[in-house]
């Protein structure tokens, strides 16, 4: 079975697209859970953080690049949440590892839920 944000980076699976570079795409989240939330993938496929390795982790480096860059073109200038769901109790769903930018309220709320 293919991987959705594969797809999403070739254009198989349509996205709205917000950056775009040599190695990074980002593109919004299809449900949203702040006024701003946009998903940052690297066009190299890891399962997520499990899997770096020193020949692969110029992957964070250029992810997080682009989420400076990401952030000034957006104007986030009051700031922005960056979530990485790592692993099925953090809630990951789609193993393509992604940063979540988070932003677009004055104050998004405790860091974790007590539930
Ligand atoms: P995770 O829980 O794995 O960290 O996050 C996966 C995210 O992908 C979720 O926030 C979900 O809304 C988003 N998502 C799932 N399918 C699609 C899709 O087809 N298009 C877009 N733009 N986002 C998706
Ligand atoms: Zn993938």
């Amino acid at each position: 079975m293919g991987c959705l944000f594969c797809n999403i980076i070739n254009g198989e699976t349509p996205s709205d697209r917000v950056y775009e570079n040599d190695s990074v795409y980002a593109f919004r989240d299809i449900n949203p859970q702040a006024p701003v939330h946009i998903l940052v993938v690297h066009k190299e496929h890891t399962k997520n953080i499990d899997e770096t390795t020193p020949e692969n982790s110029h992957i964070y480096s250029d992810i997080f690049m682009a989420v400076k860059e990401i952030a000034s073109q957006e104007k986030l200038d009051n700031g922005y949440r960056v979530i990485i769901n790592n692993g099925s109790a953090a809630g990951q769903v789609i193993w393509h590892l992604h940063v979540h930018i988070l932003s677009g309220k004055d104050n998004l709320g405790p860091m974790i839920s007590n539930g």
